[in-house]
């Protein structure tokens, strides 16, 4: 099985750095033309700048590909109208929508404060929902549309200081689960990766032989299976191997 994107348009949301840069840089070597999206490169969601946007979709046209940036906070409704207008207008279709992009506010929950909470919902949970409603009528339309939603071994097993995280996390789970019951006639499919880790996100979080074993280049494969043509009609969702073993290392570890 060979997996293409050819004359097919990708969004991908976060793709400013970690897991979505490497999503962004595969589609587009696979002859996908790609949205790069990103509001800025901070951790904590302060972000304002498509600058690590733009950096990637210069890497993408020095190896031949095609990419635009985009600046959109996806948890901005307007934003990201704004968003698919561009991408409209540029290039007339959206095949793949990849809901990546994510902030962490990591705090114990006696010490997490309603903001944590509601920033970090917000961009997990209420931006996944927004950009996939944006892109949903344009899917309808060309009966041809892949979302993947972006999970989280914590999401499914929790993690330390992150009840906002995991709380949002395993809600794009049912997210995925109702919009592909209703996506299911129009040919649009919705699936899910449950990364173990991601990079740049956890780096802080894990000890560095762990690490060494949660690379994007080990789930970008996944998440473009499920992007593609090939995407298996029953909702899937992909968990990282170990996820909970892995959070009983860190914490023996005293992590
Ligand atoms: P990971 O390690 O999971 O890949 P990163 O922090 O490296 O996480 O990447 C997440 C990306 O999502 C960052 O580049 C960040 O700027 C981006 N991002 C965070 N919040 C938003 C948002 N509201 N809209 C668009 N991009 C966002």
């Amino acid at each position: 099985m060979t997996i293409r994107f050819d004359n097919q348009v990708a969004i991908v949301t976060g793709a400013g750095n970690g897991l979505g840069k490497s999503h962004a840089l595969e589609l587009a070597k696979l002859g996908a033309k790609v949205v790069v999206n990103d509001f800025g490169g901070a951790r904590d969601g302060s972000g304002g700048s498509s600058e690590a946007a733009e950096q990637v979709v210069a890497e993408i046209k020095a190896a031949g590909g095609d990419a635009i940036a985009n600046g959109a906070d996806v948890s901005d409704m307007a934003q990201v109208e704004a968003m698919v207008k561009q991408v409209m207008d540029t290039w007339g279709r959206i095949d793949v929508l990849i809901n990546n992009a994510g902030i962490l506010r990591d705090k114990s929950f006696v010490k997490m404060t309603q903001d944590d909470w509601d920033k970090v919902v917000a961009v997990h949970l209420t931006g996944s929902e927004i950009c996939s409603k944006a892109v949903w009528p344009i899917m309808r339309e060309q009966g041809y549309g892949r979302i993947v939603m972006t999970s989280s071994a914590s999401g499914l097993y929790g993690n330390f200081g992150q009840a906002n995280y995991s709380s949002a996390k395993l809600a794009v789970v049912g997210l995925m689960n109702t919009l592909s019951l209703e996506g299911e006639k129009y040919n649009i499919k919705i699936n899910c990766i449950a990364p173990t880790a991601a990079t740049r996100m956890t780096e802080d979080l894990m000890p560095p032989k762990v690490l060494a074993m949660l690379e994007p280049k080990e789930i970008t494969p996944a998440v473009l299976f499920l992007a593609s043509n090939e995407a298996p009609t029953h909702r899937i969702l992909l968990a990282g191997a170990g996820c909970y073993a892995m959070v009983r290392i860190m914490e023996s570890e005293g992590v």
